[in-house]
């Protein structure tokens, strides 16, 4: 049995198209930037950015990988819906709120809540179907 050390930047790029194009957020754009989280979804230029440690990934780093790309995109399903200056204003003002009830502008957030909800639920049906298709 061969244990692939590293997954290739083609299957790489290619599980991204994929989903991009399942939650029909096709144009949304996607760049490798050096930051502290794992990535942030820029609603202002429709971009999606990864962190540089995705520059490269291992199996091991697939569940949490996949799990960061599906809450990012759920960012930008919700920018599509609403229109992207509305969701920044409606993100703006949760995040204004959580602050007046003493709480995390990030960790407390309905949005942030609700898009780490839908990479949880979401990953395990994407990692099984990428598995399968050899993609890693
Ligand atoms: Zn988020």
């Amino acid at each position: 049995m061969i244990i692939k050390e590293f997954i290739s930047e083609t299957n790489k790029n290619q599980m991204i198209a994929i989903l991009l194009k399942h939650y029909k957020v096709e144009s949304v754009k996607v760049k490798l930037k050096s930051m502290k989280d794992h990535a942030n979804y820029d609603v202002d230029r429709g971009t999606l950015e990864l962190s540089t440690k995705y520059k490269t990934i291992k199996p091991s780093q697939i569940k949490q990988f996949l799990i960061t790309i599906i809450h990012e995109i759920r960012h930008a399903m919700d920018a599509k819906k609403y229109g992207w200056k509305r969701f920044k204003g409606m993100y703006e003002y949760e995040m204004n709120y959580q602050i007046s009830q003493n709480k995390d502008e990030y960790k407390d957030n309905k949005y942030e809540i609700e898009a780490e909800e839908f990479g949880q639920k979401n990953y395990m049906k994407w990692y099984r179907i990428f598995k399968k298709d050899n993609l890693f």
